[in-house]
């Protein structure tokens, strides 16, 4: 049995209590967004009624209190991840953002032409069209990590794409197409015996577990507020001090500043220097209360429960005659992503809906992936601890159904 009541969870999220087709809606999109929890659509209600004020620039009193619980919200991050300082938390709009202030600003000032880049063959769009622009204007080479046919990185042909020419890593910790979760520690040791800086895309596994940047000896960490049960419109980059102190800013404007004359500016102190114009401080807040109620459930309840899903879905699935799942490493976090034999998965996905159940279809915003794996696009189930097993039955009932009518 969970640590977690599952139906008590499941009031905390009022968008779960409805029907869509006259179906009771089951969400396993949980990959593409997460639902909010009351707590982190009441703040934002309580923000805008009551505390709403720009901040860092008043010195009245809403001015001032909402900086400190903006501020606040920036240590509920620095100890969620387990960053060393307050100042190596930069809130941004999301996971890609920040990855582009990482491969515009880093770029920048340490790839020249002929300097390589390696990512991997499991990357979402937005941790390869950042370096493949950076490559563009600076002539550099992106290197590819590839994967085995159960969705996992080749190790070994990681550790042979490194060489002197390397200058920055950029990879997933968790796959969002296939749901694996990589062995970052080992790729981070690696790169590091060569003082190659790591960059970790973790916008699908902030949700699932425990992170510890510092364990990790990670160079950058990223994620989005949206897919960690928080509000839209921000996110994180965490990035070691001595990087974010010699990186120039992305974006320029008010707050990052220290002083501005129209012969010159100089740059405002960590983590201003990078959080140009005013900030999201609402959503900031708000993401700071969805890991509160996170942390409240307990990390581990929420992997083990996860885990029960993810066995649990598995195991359904695959009984289904004509259905191959796609990514079968041992080592995933509660992501199903399926194919059905000689139907098209936008065709199953219509009817799937019409059950009044959620998933999603197609390339995943990761088209090189698809293109490697050789099928056009999945049937992504991504389960979140606010599901049951009941959910999966109706979903294996819904695939039984659309084999039948296109079968
Ligand atoms: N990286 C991964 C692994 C993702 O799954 C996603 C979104 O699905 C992103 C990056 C981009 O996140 P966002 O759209 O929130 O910026």
């Amino acid at each position: 049995m969970p640590n977690l009541d599952i139906q008590k969870i499941r009031k905390d999220f009022p968008i779960l209590n409805q029907q869509v087709y006259n179906k009771p809606l089951v969400y396993f999109d949980n990959g593409a967004t997460t639902q909010k929890p009351l707590c982190v659509i009441n703040e934002e209600i309580k923000i805008y009624s009551h505390e709403n004020s720009n901040i860092h620039r008043g010195v009245h009193y809403l001015s001032e209190q909402l900086t400190q619980r903006y501020e606040d919200a920036r240590k509920v991050v620095q100890k969620f991840i387990k960053a060393s300082y307050d100042h190596e938390v930069i809130f941004t709009s999301g996971t890609t953002e920040s990855i582009n202030t990482i491969a515009f600003s880093f770029g920048e000032k340490y790839v020249n032409e002929g300097d390589e880049i390696i990512i991997s063959t499991l990357e979402h769009h937005a941790n390869i069209v950042p370096w493949q622009m950076l490559c563009e204007r600076k002539k550099a080479i992106l290197k590819v990590i590839p994967i085995n046919e159960k969705g996992e990185l080749l190790l070994d042909e990681y550790k042979k794409l490194i060489s002197p020419k390397t200058k920055i890593v950029a990879v997933n910790q968790v796959s969002n197409a296939l749901g694996t979760v990589n062995d970052v520690k080992t790729m981070i040791d690696i790169a590091h015996q060569t003082n190659i800086p790591v960059l970790i895309d973790g916008a699908q596994s902030v949700q699932h577990g425990k992170i510890d940047v510092q364990e990790l000896d990670c160079d950058f960490y990223v994620f989005s507020g949206h897919k960690v049960y928080g509000p839209n419109g921000i996110g994180v980059l965490y990035g070691k001090e001595k990087w974010l102190n010699e990186m120039p800013p992305f974006m320029t404007g008010g707050e990052m500043i220290k002083k501005v004359t129209f012969g010159k500016t100089t740059f405002n102190e960590l983590p201003f220097k990078f959080e140009a114009g005013t900030p999201n401080y609402v959503s900031a807040i708000g993401l700071a209360t969805a890991i509160y109620y996170i942390q409240q459930l307990g990390l581990e309840n929420i992997a083990s429960y996860e885990k029960e899903l993810l066995d649990y879905g598995t195991k359904k699935l695959q009984s289904i005659d004509g259905l191959k799942v796609i990514g079968t490493s041992e080592n995933k976090v509660s992501v199903i992503s399926f194919i059905l034999e000689n139907i098209h998965h936008f065709d199953a996905g219509m009817v799937i809906d019409k059950m009044g159940i959620a998933v999603r279809t197609g390339h995943h915003c990761a088209e090189p992936l698809m293109d490697r794996l050789n099928v056009e696009g999945t049937i992504r189930a991504s389960f979140s601890f606010y599901n049951t097993k009941e959910e999966i039955d109706k979903l294996y009932e819904a695939i039984l159904t659309v084999k039948q009518m296109f079968g």
